[in-house]
């Protein structure tokens, strides 16, 4: 039987605390997976025969509190000393139309593991560490295969995300060549992918962006007209392809949203559309509208002179998203990339030492002009490369108020 080696997450104090308030659970899902691969756990979900009314009751009388997040199929966020744990009762699908499910509950697990995407996240275990595969998925997971519980079309007809979750676990945990029941299944019920919700598709490709080598994968997306379900044409998955080198060369973490940026083309209406379509917040949309648009010349020789003008102008985090962009463009750079980079990081910003009192002081009427004034004061003090020199500042400002005033 295969059983889990001690796990940090498994002998913290509130996970230890949260089982024994339940006493009937099990670890499921990414955990457990990701344990037997001694990859990072990031959260821990548990899987329980006891009904949510139960489960509240329990975490109620063991002092944990019960925020019923996903109460409609069964899930309950437990907060133990502010450590959230999704708690969801075994289930079983009944009625799904691509999209959603109405699910009934069970006290088995085999059936709570039949409802499941793939047999590698099917995987339960218990709190001393004991495995619970029903499905063979610790044979597929120690092999790279991420085969669907089941018939590949008949799962993905339940849910048309399974389509990307397929190529994103493939993309985290396969090996070799994707699963090739898997893969017709999907290219066949592709168009189901229409009728998914924007939120779902951006969670799942921007998780799928974020893997190691994300590349090959979105190749055979693209050659199975997958992508193009969820993506506009003309992308750029060699450049995407450049910059997950990097990040892997360099030991970065992996960027998700920039990512998408060297994915797609440099038109801000594309940028626009795939965030129309992702439904992506306010601040993700600007942040890609501005890579897509942005216009500045960016090499791996800029002087420090021009690196300190551009973070000024831009900022530094709108300057490195340029900076890696040009990276995967020019990776022959590396040295003169990370010079750049250093640069960036180590940047604080100068402050302008002049305010609109310092302009009406040497004459300019309060109104718009004051303004005007600063600016262009601004713009020669920004070539001057930031000089500190009051004196010449000052002469700068009484050089330009002359010329707009009188
Ligand atoms: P990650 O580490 O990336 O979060 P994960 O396995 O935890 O991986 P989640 O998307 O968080 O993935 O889902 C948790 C578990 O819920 C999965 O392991 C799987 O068992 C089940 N699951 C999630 N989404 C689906 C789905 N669309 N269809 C079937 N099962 C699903
Ligand atoms: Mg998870």
């Amino acid at each position: 039987m295969t059983r889990l080696d001690s796990q940090p997450w498994m002998s913290a104090p509130q996970t230890q605390k949260l089982m024994a308030a339940l006493g009937e659970a099990r670890f499921v899902g990414g955990a457990v997976r990701n344990a037997l691969l001694g990859k990072p756990v990031v959260d821990v979900d548990i899987a329980t025969p006891l009904t949510p009314d139960k489960v509240q009751q329990k975490l109620t009388a063991a002092g944990i509190r019960a925020v019923p997040t996903g109460i409609d199929h069964g899930t309950i966020t437990a907060v133990v000393d502010g450590k959230p744990f999704e708690v969801t009762t075994l289930r079983r699908d009944v009625e799904t139309d691509g999209r959603h499910a109405v699910v009934t509950f069970t006290t088995d697990w085999a059936e709570d593991a039949r409802r499941r995407d793939f047999t590698m996240n099917a995987l339960y275990a218990d709190a001393s560490g004991a495995v619970l595969d029903v499905v063979g998925g610790v044979e597929d997971m120690k092999a790279g295969r991420v085969r669907f519980v089941g018939d590949a079309a008949t799962r993905i007809r339940e849910d048309y995300l399974r389509i990307l979750r397929l190529f994103r676990f493939h993309a985290w945990y396969g090996r070799g060549e994707i699963d090739a029941a898997a893969l017709q299944a999907a290219a066949a019920e592709k168009a189901g992918i229409a009728k998914l919700s924007g939120e779902r598709i951006a969670k799942e490709m921007l998780r799928l962006l974020e893997a190691a080598a994300p590349a090959s994968v979105l190749r055979q997306m693209a050659a199975s007209g997958i992508l193009a379900e969820v993506l506009p044409d003309l992308l750029d998955i060699a450049r995407l392809e450049r910059l997950a080198e990097i990040d892997a060369a360099n030991f970065f973490t992996p960027d998700a949203v920039l990512r998408l940026a060297a994915l797609l083309p440099h038109d801000t209406r594309v940028a626009a559309q795939v965030s129309d379509r992702w439904k992506l917040s306010n601040a993700v949309r600007e942040r890609l509208e501005d890579i897509a648009g942005s216009t500045e010349k960016i090499v791996s020789y800029l002087s420090i002179r021009e690196v300190r003008k551009l973070l000024y102008r831009l900022g530094p985090q709108p300057f490195k998203d340029r900076l890696f962009l040009k990276w995967a463009e020019d990776p022959r750079a590396a040295m003169q990339w990370r010079a750049l980079l250093a640069m960036a990081d180590a940047w604080t910003r100068p402050r302008f030492p002049l305010t609109g009192r310092d302009v009406k002081q040497a004459g300019v009427p309060e109104g718009p002009l004051v303004g005007q004034v600063l600016g262009e004061v601004e713009a020669w003090w920004i070539d001057s490369d930031f000089t500190d020199d009051e004196f010449s500042l000052a002469e700068r400002l009484k050089a330009v108020v002359q010329a707009v005033v009188y």
